[in-house]
């Protein structure tokens, strides 16, 4: 792709950026506010500058309701480090533990109740003191790295998903899937009823493929798709029992299922447009 010149309007773009990091596309589009490119090509000309420092403008989209968002990213090196300037090393290795624990949660549940999160500040032999470990779950929502739901428990947030994701598709590469249809990693979403099928969509993904679909039938292995199957913390969606199934357990290495042929660069950019327009009235 030719990339455009980088103008005074990528700068400020970028400097009005760093303070936040992480926005809704909607606040991306207010900041970006010029003519000579189109949203989309704005946002390549800036990530071509910024990929020589190892940083780049994201987009992903909320796993609860498919709206999009942006958020400046390390490319490079270890994410969880760079948390240092906000907490201990001890704090560090508390949050290390947390995310495993939630990302290889048995039966894809993608979370952990405060009860085994507060045993690990005891395992941890840490100086941490129950009360403190309450404390510290608090600042790890309060600073959107962890979500907490409805029953108390605790999930990656989608700042640590989208901060973090490097870090995570390196060190958990066999818990993690991505969706068949977007690519991001879903921690809420659908499952395919097969067992060795790794078929997933987020809700809001799954909605945008079988709408158009007479039959909804799984794109990977073509069962029957049941939309109740779903992954994740039941407390933090509408609706949904969650079967368990049989025969969870298959190793998900080298099984990446194949992904679809479906545009959705092209869905974005659907997206984008309609999102200008709404910004221009
Ligand atoms: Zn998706
Ligand atoms: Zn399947």
């Amino acid at each position: 792709m030719l990339i455009n010149e980088y103008t005074d309007a990528h700068r400020l773009f970028l400097q009005a950026s760093l303070s936040e990091r992480f926005f809704t596309e909607e606040t991306a589009i207010e900041i970006y506010l010029q003519d000579q490119e189109t949203f989309t090509e704005f946002m390549t000309t800036l990530n071509a500058k910024l990929n020589s420092i190892d940083l780049e403008f994201r987009k992903s989209h909320n796993e609860e309701d498919g709206s999009a968002v942006w958020a400046l990213v390390n490319t490079n090196g270890d994410e969880i480090a760079k948390m240092a300037t906000e907490y201990t090393p001890i704090e560090i290795s508390f949050f290390r533990r947390l995310i495993e624990l939630i990302v290889t949660a048995d039966d894809e549940s993608f979370s952990v109740s405060s009860i085994t999160a507060l045993k690990e500040v005891v395992k941890l032999k840490t100086s941490i003191s129950k009360s403190n470990g309450e404390i510290l779950l608090q600042r790890f929502v309060d600073d959107k790295w962890l979500s907490r739901s409805r029953g108390g428990r605790y999930s990656l947030s989608l700042r640590s998903i989208l901060e973090l994701q490097y870090y995570l598709k390196k060190e958990f590469e066999d818990y993690l899937s991505e969706c068949i249809l977007c690519y991001d990693i879903v921690t809420k979403g659908q499952r395919c009823e097969m067992a060795q099928c790794k078929a997933r969509f987020h809700h809001h993904c799954a909605r945008r493929y079988f709408d158009s679909k007479n039959n909804k039938k799984c794109p990977n292995c073509e069962i029957v798709w049941d939309s109740s199957n779903v992954i994740g913390d039941c407390d933090s969606i509408d609706s949904g029992s969650r079967p368990k199934r049989s025969n969870n357990q298959t190793t998900k290495k080298n099984t990446r299922s194949q992904k679809l042929e479906v545009d959705y660069d092209q869905m974005d950019q659907d997206d984008d447009d309609d999102q200008m327009e709404q910004n221009d009235e």
